[in-house]
């Protein structure tokens, strides 16, 4: 750890990939993190929009580095998913998240659906579909509690292989959502052909609505889409109580931000879900 001293900041920077012995600290770093125990998994709630019930909510990976602290899932995400680390860590988010949601069921939070991110890496890595299937096993978790997030960039680079893969993960009760809509490069042909059940709105179309006409109007498209065929939608960083009203008003059906609550540490999250349930 020493050699990852403090004036190395620019390590976690991606153009540390041009130096192989940095991209090899970094793996070590992130071998150590895993090995060690320096990540945790937090969770932001969601909510029924119209009601504002719990329904669920987002697990996120937070690293904490012993020298660093906090450092955010946005700067070792797309590296770990550069050098392939992003097998591993994902790996241990699923596992823990499974483990956490069987003690979760046994303290009766039995009706919340929990999402779990997964990268393109990920999603086209060797047998996910019996991983995820052993992990749910090994945990006693039923396929409905989870629901896996993959963004338009995993389904469009082999659209084909993704429809064969979605359609066993769904036969296995396992619901998609499509993360960041909107942001990718995709067809929305795409959307006819793959069992997903939700679009997740991105953050930076629902920023600054309704204030900004082409950001509200991109709303509203979305969300008239995914009605037309059949899908739920979930607004993500909604910050007011302005934006919550007017998507509200459009028909999304979930919302997650700060407006409701920002992510939590896993014992937070069963408070606020326990006194949510009463
Ligand atoms: P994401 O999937 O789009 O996750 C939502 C991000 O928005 C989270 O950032 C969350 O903390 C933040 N957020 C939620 N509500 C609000 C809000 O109202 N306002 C603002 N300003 N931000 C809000 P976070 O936790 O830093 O995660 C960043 C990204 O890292 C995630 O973006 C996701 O792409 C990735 N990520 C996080 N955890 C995992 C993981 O376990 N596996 C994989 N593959 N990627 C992950
Ligand atoms: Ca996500
Ligand atoms: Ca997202
Ligand atoms: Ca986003």
């Amino acid at each position: 750890a020493k050699a990852m001293g403090r004036n190395n900041f620019q390590f976690f920077s991606p153009e540390m990939n041009r130096f192989s012995n940095e991209r090899l600290l970094l793996e070590n770093s992130l071998h150590r993190a895993l090995a060690q125990g320096e990540f945790t998994v937090h969770y932001q709630p969601q909510a029924d929009i119209a009601s504002g019930r719990l329904v669920g909510a987002e697990a996120l990976i937070r690293w904490h580095h012993p020298e660093r602290g906090m450092v955010s899932p946005l700067q070792f995400i797309p590296l770990a998913e550069e050098n392939g680390m992003i097998l591993p860590i994902g790996t241990w988010v699923l596992r823990e998240v499974c483990r956490q949601i069987k003690v979760w069921r046994e303290v009766g939070l039995t009706d919340l659906r929990f999402a779990v991110n997964l990268s393109p890496r990920q999603f086209h890595q060797e047998n996910l579909v019996g991983n995820i299937i052993d992990i749910l096993r090994e945990f006693d978790v039923p396929a409905s509690a989870l629901e896996l997030e993959i963004t338009e960039g995993s389904v469009m680079e082999n659209p084909d292989a993704a429809v064969s893969l979605l359609n066993q993960l769904n036969q296995h009760g396992l619901s998609i959502a499509i993360d960041d809509f909107g942001t990718g490069y995709s067809s929305l042909g795409y959307l006819k052909r793959f069992p997903v059940s939700k679009l997740k709105i991105d953050r930076s179309f629902v920023m600054d609505i309704p204030g900004d006409p082409d950001d509200s109007a991109i709303a509203i498209a979305v969300i008239q889409l995914a009605r037309s065929l059949g899908l739920k939608t979930v607004a993500e960083g909604v910050e007011t109580t302005v934006q919550r009203q007017f998507l509200s008003d459009q028909g999304c059906d979930m919302l997650q931000g700060y407006w409701y609550s920002k992510p939590l540490d896993a014992a937070t999250f069963e408070a606020f879900a326990l006194h949510a349930a009463r």
